[in-house]
């Protein structure tokens, strides 16, 4: 009896833990999206009205406000200085709310709303099993990391997994290093990084050095790209007939040595306590160009009262961004799976000299898809060129625009012509979930329907392979 008994205990014993180990089986980590800057609108808490982007109120009279003191020291007294702090008085009623102390606090109540209760902003926390990672972009990756650390606490313990799937936007993967390299990878399954800013943008590294420069084609892509299929795709034309009469070139060479050459030194310094009080900005300084924006903005040696944001900024550049390669190699070296996508091929912000640059309009490719060898905008690689590094596949887009054999991961990056920073499509959701429910780590050479590059025609609204350069 004594036998038959034990023997039953056993059976069940079995039974259970296989029912268990089923259950286990069936169990599919959860994915955590974790968004792009300003996803979120930034709001006064207290009456929840808009604090970033601001209300057409606020940006028309800040605007109105400075129309006159622009005009009258502009062309009455020729005052650049007098221009420059009426163009900066404008900038500062319009951003004003978003100013943090240096102490990298908010200066005013304004921040996110923790858990939206309302329908539409419940869609960006959690949607039927859908997670949702949205933060105050001024902050430091860093500080913003320990926020995300407690939502995926909250998110395993809710689900009973043990395991997470990291699925970031732009300024997402700043968030997305930062906690891997402060909380570790035990907790994380895949990491999905799209169009991200983790290599920075050379447009930041440009700002915060205070060099500004209209650039003529630039500006022309730019607006043309801006109407297109809009009711004012005629400006696109009128642009293109400006630039073949060099008239842009007249008035971007105007621009550059006369307005920006007397004005630029007031601008930055109206502006110091504002868009270089931010952390979060500061993120997307590259690493490369970080010492000379630290000089240019805090100097040789910071003042006592830069000492927290200069610390965050130094931490953040140095131990997060410039080791992007040594906190992706311990992921995959633990386990986790990686796959990095980068759009391009949209004309970038006509302020900055590296708008010639290949992007997605906003982020460069060679930094979003972590050294890609690219063409700049509107060229190619040229038809002698060959790949820079044999792996044995082929890893040249059919247009010629990009190598991405030079990539930190050239087997687990993709990329989409033609999709600009903060928009996709139907298939490209497609293809985010193909990548987010592979069975494993996938590459470029997984599956036909998912090659390295893509093409997304702005007509159709559809993406098709571009594939391999012949
Ligand atoms: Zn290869």
């Amino acid at each position: 009896m004594k036998k038959i008994l034990s023997v039953l205990l056993c059976v069940s014993l079995l039974l259970s833990f296989s029912s268990l180990a089923f259950a286990e089986e069936q169990k599919e980590p959860p994915v955590l999206f974790v968004a792009g800057m300003n996803t979120r609108e930034l709001v006064f808490l207290d009456d929840g009205s808009p604090a970033f982007p601001p209300s057409g109120d606020r940006i028309t009279s800040s605007i109105l406000s400075a129309i006159v003191p622009l005009l009258v020291n502009g062309i009455l007294m020729h005052s650049w200085d007098g221009a420059a702090k009426a163009l900066c008085k404008a900038a500062n009623g319009i951003f004003e709310p978003c100013k943090l102390k240096h102490n990298t606090t908010s200066l005013y109540n304004v921040g996110i709303q923790e858990k939206p209760s309302d329908t539409t902003s419940a869609e960006v926390y959690e949607n039927g099993g859908e997670y949702f990672f949205t933060y105050d972009w001024r902050f430091s990756p860093l500080d913003t990391a320990r926020l995300l650390n407690e939502r995926i606490n909250e998110i395993l313990a809710n689900t009973g997994c043990e395991k997470i799937r990291l699925y970031s936007h732009s300024m997402g993967a700043t968030v997305v290093l930062s906690y891997l390299d402060l909380y570790g990878y035990d907790k994380v399954d895949k990491l999905l990084l799209t169009d991200s800013a983790f290599q920075g943008m050379d447009f930041v590294g440009e700002l915060f050095s205070g060099k500004v420069h209209v650039n003529p084609v630039s500006l022309t892509n730019f607006v043309c790209d801006l109407v297109y299929g809009t009711d004012y795709a005629w400006v696109g034309g009128l642009m293109r007939f400006l630039k073949t009469t060099r008239i842009t070139d007249a008035v971007c060479k105007l621009a550059n040595d006369v307005l920006i050459k007397n004005m630029i030194d007031t601008v930055c310094e109206e502006m110091r306590d504002f868009v270089y009080m931010l952390p979060g900005i500061w993120s997307f300084c590259p690493a490369k160009d970080y010492p000379a924006c630290r000089r240019f903005v805090f100097g040789d040696t910071p003042d006592e009262e830069y000492r927290i944001i200069v610390f965050k900024n130094d931490y953040y550049i140095n131990h997060v961004q410039a080791r992007l390669k040594d906190i992706l190699d311990g992921a995959l070296a633990d386990g986790i799976e990686l796959a990095i996508v980068a759009s391009y091929n949209r004309p970038a912000i006509p302020i900055v000299s590296s708008s010639v640059n290949q992007s997605d309009g906003m982020i460069d490719l060679k930094h979003a898809s972590a050294g890609a060898n690219c063409a700049l905008f509107d060229k190619t690689l040229g038809a002698g060129y060959k790949q820079a590094i044999n792996c044995g596949h082929n890893h040249l887009s059919a247009d010629h625009v990009i190598d991405a054999s030079t990539c930190l991961y050239p087997e687990y990056t993709w990329f989409i012509r033609g999709i600009a920073h903060s928009s996709g499509c139907s298939d490209d959701d497609a293809f985010c979930d193909w990548i987010l429910n592979y069975d494993g780590q996938p590459t470029v050479h997984s599956d036909p329907r998912y090659p390295q590059f893509f093409n997304y025609d702005r007509d159709t609204d559809r993406m098709t392979i571009l594939g391999t350069a012949s």
